[in-house]
């Protein structure tokens, strides 16, 4: 690969352990934990931190844990790099000698590769403290779904530990593999859920002015909700409405008193996300009442968007060209319609979420898909990405 020759001082140093690396990779990928489960995991990322010489405080976001590393001189400046930790509740199709020992859990989002990259850098900065602060590394629980992110700052993470900025990354299939893409503003979606308690009166069916039904209510209701999308959003700002949930009346001839919808709405931009929640408030509301129904919405807001601080999306790029060259650094792609809980960091603190190449997205190698396996090639890279980023934010002042 082209980046082994750009910077041989400190890759050659962290391709040294590449093999201990992986073999750290293929323990955690054996023993897959999710949503606050993490226990062996967070046990396992504290005794090799320990081993490290590092020191570490466990239990911040129930499973969550924040290892701590000094630098040879510590003028008060800190960041924190940030890996997830959890698995997925399915079960592995792989046939490799360290597939998931427990049935129905599996990490397919490659979040054993995010920790192995950070453990990396923990051990290289540890035995080399050439930068000058502090640095956090802070392995986070339950990002998928969970908001652990969340959880470790109701628990005081940002209090604890004072960070001027946070840094993420995930790998990401279909870029290619020694690529990183950066965006200067938001890279992932918002994720809200919600529910609609259509409520009208109830009557024999074969007698329907008698009622006031709210399965015609409901049924306006889903076609009026897609004019949010179709008909009050820019084309070019992304976001998607579903409706994926409906119970009505158990009979044939029973026009029910009341319907539930269920969906999920997401959008790329804070204010866009806003506005679709005021207009499906709205929108459902006017719409049944048309049909002399009421509705009752419940309002379940997930991961706000993940959002780039731009000053600190400069600092992130230009660091991982220095390992890769500018030519294999991608700006501003498009978006993921993903979530991430990441978002909830940074909108405590500035900092820069980015995507590590891992190499064509096909059959098996797609994220959260069953086959899917993470790439161990990204390892001594994405490592050599946090090293070189702590080097830069926190350098030496040689003066
Ligand atoms: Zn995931
Ligand atoms: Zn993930």
């Amino acid at each position: 690969m082209t980046y082994l020759e750009t910077d041989m001082r400190i890759i050659g140093q962290i391709a040294d352990f590449a093999e201990e690396l992986k073999s750290w990779r293929h323990e955690l990928h054996a023993h897959p934990e999710i949503c606050y489960e993490e226990v062996w995991t967070s046990d396992y990322i504290a005794k090799r931190l320990t081993d490290m010489g590092v020191s570490v405080h466990r239990g911040i976001g129930k499973t969550g844990l924040v290892g701590v590393v000094k630098g040879k001189t510590d003028t008060g400046r800190a960041i924190g790099l940030r890996a997830d930790m959890d698995a997925l509740p399915m079960s592995e199709a792989n046939d490799i000698p360290y597939k998931s020992t427990i049935e129905g859990r599996m990490h397919a989002c490659g979040h054993d590769g995010h920790m192995t990259m950070l453990l990396g850098a923990a051990k290289y900065l540890s035995a080399h403290p050439e930068f000058d602060g502090t640095v956090y590394f802070i392995f986070q629980p339950a990002e998928e779904g969970g908001a652990g992110g969340q959880a470790m700052i109701d628990d005081g993470l940002f209090d604890r530990f004072e960070m001027q900025t946070v840094w993420g990354m995930h790998n990401w299939p279909g870029l290619p593999e020694g690529q990183f893409a950066v965006h200067d503003g938001a890279c992932m979606a918002s994720a809200d859920n919600f529910s609609l308690t259509i409520s009208g009166r109830g009557g024999h069916a074969a007698m329907p002015h008698q009622s006031a039904d709210p399965v015609i209510a409901a049924a306006s209701v889903i076609q009026n909700l897609q004019a949010i999308i179709s008909r009050q959003t820019d084309p070019l700002d992304p976001a998607v409405l579903s409706i994926t949930k409906m119970q009505g009346s158990t009979a044939y001839n029973v026009i029910p008193d009341q319907v539930e919808l269920g969906g999920t709405a997401r959008a790329i931009l804070p204010e866009t996300r806003a506005r679709i929640e005021a207009s499906i408030r709205s929108v459902s509301a006017q719409t049944a009442a048309a049909f002399g129904c009421t509705v009752e919405i419940d309002w379940h807001a997930g991961y706000p968007p993940t959002v780039n601080h731009k000053s600190q999306a400069e600092k992130a790029a230009h660091v991982a060209a220095r390992l890769v060259g500018t030519e294999n650094i991608i700006r501003n792609p498009a978006a993921s319609m993903g979530a991430e809980d990441f978002a909830f960091m940074l909108q405590e603190k500035p900092g820069c979420y980015i995507w590590i190449g891992a190499g064509p997205a096909e059959e098996g190698k797609m994220l959260h898909n069953t086959g899917y396996d993470f790439n161990d090639e990204l390892l001594p890279l994405g490592a050599s990405y946090w090293v070189e980023l702590v080097r830069t934010e926190l350098a030496l002042n040689e003066a």
